[in-house]
């Protein structure tokens, strides 16, 4: 028998996080699709510290190798260039699959290949689960509630989606992902567990990605007006990424499929966000209207009650405490290190 498969069978009985009292638990091998991206690279950040090995799967299309260069040279991490959408063969105990772009500047760049990503690359990663045993996490969005009839929103709505508009390559691809996810789980009795995620901002997010907690944070950094589409009475909840990471992670070692929401209830306008901006980085940052996006959803917070009673997850950073921390890391990557020091 392969050295992997005993390893595999020796620690099945440790995924659930409970260890017998002084037993060290057993190191896993984890496959994070998307792992050079922004959750991702964080969520990679936590596997290894905890001891375990990790393989980042990642086409680098919205990814950067930046972001997980700092594991380089650990011998238990590894990053493979590869899209996805094609076969892969692997040898794992448990897959985070992230692999999708998450910005809608990017996810609607090429639409067709956002619903490749989604589909094929989550059949195809399912198809690897299924070879190998091994647990798969899908993370699932907000956006399957679309734009939602329901405030807020429960695990138990089925949405509100827009099938042919232009966000739809990314919502109807997540909901299609998620069906497979369960076909896979009744079907061939997978282990599977699905996170809804919403809106999530920190270090590490492309600078230019069109989300607006980055467009805001860059735009009153390099003193230029914060540009808020619509009448910026729009609401999203924001969460920070330490808090999504340790939800992802509860989620996938506790005993439920879900699937979870996971955000952070705290629920801003996008002029309420805009001032907490002003108030972090610049008060005179001025803002300037812009016309809105097609479809864009009105308002959106997580009911979190499933996820507080199941997994015993919360978030713990408010958004006045989070941004901060983001200010910095966009400072240094906008200014440069030495900037950076002198401000
Ligand atoms: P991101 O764009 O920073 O990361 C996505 C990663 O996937 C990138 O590294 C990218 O290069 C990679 N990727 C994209 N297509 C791929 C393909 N075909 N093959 C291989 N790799 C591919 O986005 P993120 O914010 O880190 O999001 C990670 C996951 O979380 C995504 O699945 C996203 O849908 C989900 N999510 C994120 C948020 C959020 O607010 N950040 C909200 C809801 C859901
Ligand atoms: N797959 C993969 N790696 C594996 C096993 C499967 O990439 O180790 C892909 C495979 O190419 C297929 C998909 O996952 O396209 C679904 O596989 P499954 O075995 O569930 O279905 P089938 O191959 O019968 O269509
Ligand atoms: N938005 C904005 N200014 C920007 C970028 C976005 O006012 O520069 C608005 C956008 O219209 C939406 C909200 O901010 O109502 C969140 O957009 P984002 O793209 O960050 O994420 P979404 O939740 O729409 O996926």
């Amino acid at each position: 028998e392969p050295a992997h498969h005993r390893d595999l069978a020796s620690t099945r009985h440790f995924v659930g996080g409970k260890v017998p009292l002084g037993l060290k638990r057993k190191a896993l091998r984890v496959l994070v699709t998307g792992g050079a991206g922004f959750v991702g690279s964080h969520l990679v950040d936590r596997l290894l510290e905890r001891g375990d090995s990790v393989i980042v799967v990642d086409n680098l299309f919205t990814g950067r190798k930046d972001n997980v260069v700092h594991h380089f040279a650990n011998p238990n991490f590894e990053m493979i260039r590869h899209d996805v959408v094609e076969p892969i063969l692997l040898e794992v105990d448990q897959i985070y699959h992230l692999a999708c772009p998450a910005s809608p500047v990017h996810y609607k760049y090429n639409p067709v290949k956002t619903i490749k990503t989604n589909v094929v690359g989550t059949l195809n990663m399912l198809g690897l689960a299924k070879r190998i045993n091994a647990r798969f996490l899908l993370t699932s969005t907000s956006e399957v509630y679309g734009d939602p009839l329901q405030h807020p929103q429960v695990e138990t709505y089925w949405g509100n989606v827009n099938p042919i508009g232009v966000r739809s390559c990314y919502d109807e691809g997540k909901r299609t992902a998620e069906t497979l996810t369960m076909d896979y789980h009744r079907g061939a009795n997978l282990q599977v567990r699905i996170a809804r995620i919403f809106n999530t901002y920190g270090p590490r997010m492309c600078i230019d990605d069109g989300r607006v907690v980055s467009n805001f944070v860059a735009q009153a950094l390099r003193k230029e007006p914060l540009t808020v589409y619509g009448d910026g009475k729009q609401t999203r909840s924001f969460q920070y990424v330490s808090d999504l990471v340790e939800g992802l992670m509860k989620l996938m070692e506790g005993d439920h499929v879900g699937p979870f929401n996971l955000g952070n209830p705290g629920e801003f306008t996008m002029l309420d966000l805009a001032k907490v901006v002003q108030d972090t980085i610049d008060p005179n940052a001025r803002i300037e209207f812009r016309q809105n996006t097609q479809d864009d959803p009105h308002k959106r917070k997580p009911d979190i009650s499933r996820a507080k009673e199941l997994l015993g997850w919360e978030p713990k950073i408010p958004l006045r405490e989070g941004l901060p921390l983001m200010v910095t890391d966009f400072r240094k990557r906008i200014f440069g290190d030495q900037d950076s020091a002198a401000t």
